[in-house]
């Protein structure tokens, strides 16, 4: 998709934020920034080389020193002045991220107010990295940990809520005293960079934070490979994650990976009907199931299975389709109208195994109807990859054991959720459920700053949010003190 200069106005035309300057890549490279409600550019983007990555991690590098030795309160304050700008330019990046992720009126906003909010906690717990004292070993001995910062941390982040989960990675980064090289996803780079605009607006020294967009494989394998980038942290497909986690782990660096999902959400029983569909459609149509958390297996027990089945495809039929600056609309386009031909394979081999559509099955561009499959087998690629569109799995179990079994076969484990009001069976459900989270009496999305997030077997490793993410981005060092001397044996 090309566009000439004079198409787009020049505030589109967004360079590279390396060491607090604004500026064109040193190859003078640039992509368009799609619009996946239009097709059309709305935005150019400076593309990033290797050596501009270099620049950023030079950068990085020299600020970390002085960031690091910031007060804590310094530090948090000035967190704090970066959520007032945001909540001050709330509009526009709630525009930015409707035009360029495609997401709908109603999840943009969230995605802003998160960022809000997740800037607050941070800045809290700048105050408390700390470590602990023991008892002495050894007579006159004192004993502690301390927590130090990494140094430069180097954030690799999806496109699907480009705002909420690139500022997740940098406020605590930020927060535990470490610098930050972001590179943003090719799909969504405005979001990093106008985010950098609000650190640089909120006052941040230069070198701090920095945003190099640009081809996925030069960027990413640059920032993994330096040696003075101490961590990578990564959201994304356990594709990339696994590849970034072979080239991190031969250079025995740190690395956080937040993949992928096949989120089941079981619906026992005794549940309330209306209720339970409710959750599940929200489950796995918001942001037309463009979510890691999506609940893309909906497993029923079999005495509400059929009841199930119809209120949920009658209220998968009235889903709004469209638009998505329309406040109406629940389903906007996926990123692309490839993801559309992905889904629709998955849906030809389900159906070509057994499955049938009950609701769905078609798109037009790049909107995919919201779809509803029932007698989905393991035999059916679509039981075991995520679809990453509104597309959701009926299967029926025969009891609340069975359910479990269904809902823990799955290579994947980040989030389930079990919809029943009894509460020794929603807790053996909590308690076995291969996911690293689990949500009794709600869908399988949920996600807050203060909470540690993140997922068992396929995806992921590590945790992001709160306290543990300061700790997952920070080095412990055991630290004695000898008070006198010690009595040694020779
Ligand atoms: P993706 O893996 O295609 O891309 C993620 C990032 O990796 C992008 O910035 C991309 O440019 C970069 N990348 C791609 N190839 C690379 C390479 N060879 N070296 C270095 N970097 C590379 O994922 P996506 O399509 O942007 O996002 C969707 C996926 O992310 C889904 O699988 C979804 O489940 C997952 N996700 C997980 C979470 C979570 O918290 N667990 C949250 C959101 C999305």
């Amino acid at each position: 998709m090309g566009t000439s200069d004079q198409e787009l106005s020049s505030a589109a035309v967004r360079p590279l934020y390396i060491n607090g300057q604004w500026r064109q890549g040193s190859e003078a490279a640039w992509a368009d920034d799609i619009n996946p409600a239009t097709g059309l550019a709305f935005a150019r983007i400076a593309q990033g080389s290797a050596a501009d990555v270099d620049e950023a991690i030079t950068a990085a590098h020299a600020a970390r020193t002085a960031w690091a030795a910031m007060l804590a309160g310094e530090r948090a304050a000035l967190l704090l002045r970066v959520a007032d700008v945001i909540a001050s330019r709330a509009d526009e990046i709630r525009d930015i991220i409707i035009e360029e992720n495609g997401s709908v009126f109603m999840k943009a906003p969230w995605e802003v107010s998160y960022a809000i909010e997740c800037l607050r906690v941070a800045a809290g717990l700048t105050y408390f990295v700390g470590g602990d004292t023991f008892p002495a070993s050894a007579p006159g001995q004192l004993s502690m940990t301390v927590r130090q910062p990494l140094g430069v941390i180097a954030g690799i982040a999806p496109f699907n809520s480009p705002f909420l989960l690139t500022i997740k990675k940098v406020a605590f980064a930020l927060a535990a005293g470490n610098t930050f090289v972001l590179k943003p996803s090719e799909l969504t780079p405005l979001s990093g960079l106008v985010m950098a605009e609000c650190f640089e607006q909120a006052g941040l020294p230069a070198g701090v934070f920095n945003v190099v967009p640009g081809p996925a494989e030069v960027v990413g394998s640059r920032l993994v490979a330096d040696p003075r980038v101490k961590m990578v942290t990564f959201t994304g497909s356990g594709r990339v994650g696994r590849l970034l986690a072979a080239q991190a782990g031969a250079l025995m660096k740190r690395f956080t990976l937040e993949m992928g999902g096949k989120n089941p959400l079981v619906v026992l029983a005794d549940a309330e009907l209306a209720y339970a569909v409710d959750s599940a459609a929200f489950g796995i149509f918001f942001h037309q199931g463009q979510v890691c958390m999506a609940s893309s297996k909906v497993i029923v027990e079999a005495p509400l299975f059929d009841a199930f089945a119809d209120a949920f495809t009658v209220k998968a039929r009235g889903i709004r389709v469209g638009d998505p600056r329309d406040p109406a609309t629940v389903i906007g386009p996926l990123i692309r109208p490839q993801q559309c031909h992905f889904i629709a394979g998955q849906i030809a081999d389900a159906v070509a195994k057994g499955a049938t559509v009950l609701t769905g099955g078609q798109f037009e561009g790049p909107y995919f109807q919201p779809t509803v499959l029932a007698g989905v087998t393991p035999e059916m690629s679509i039981y075991h990859e995520e679809s990453f569109g509104p597309v959701t799995c009926l299967i029926r179990a025969e009891d609340a054991e069975h359910a479990l079994a269904i809902a823990n076969d799955t290579a994947y484990g980040l989030s389930s959720a079990v919809i029943t009001n009894n509460l020794q069976k929603a807790f053996d459900f909590a308690l076995r459920s291969e996911a690293g989270m689990v949500h009794i009496n709600d869908t399988t999305i949920s996600d807050e700053p203060h909470i540690a997030f993140g997922g068992v077997k396929g995806s992921g490793v590590g945790r992001e949010g709160g306290h543990v993410a300061m700790e997952e981005m920070t080095e412990l060092k055991w630290i004695t003190v000898q008070m006198g001397k010690r009595a040694y044996p020779f």
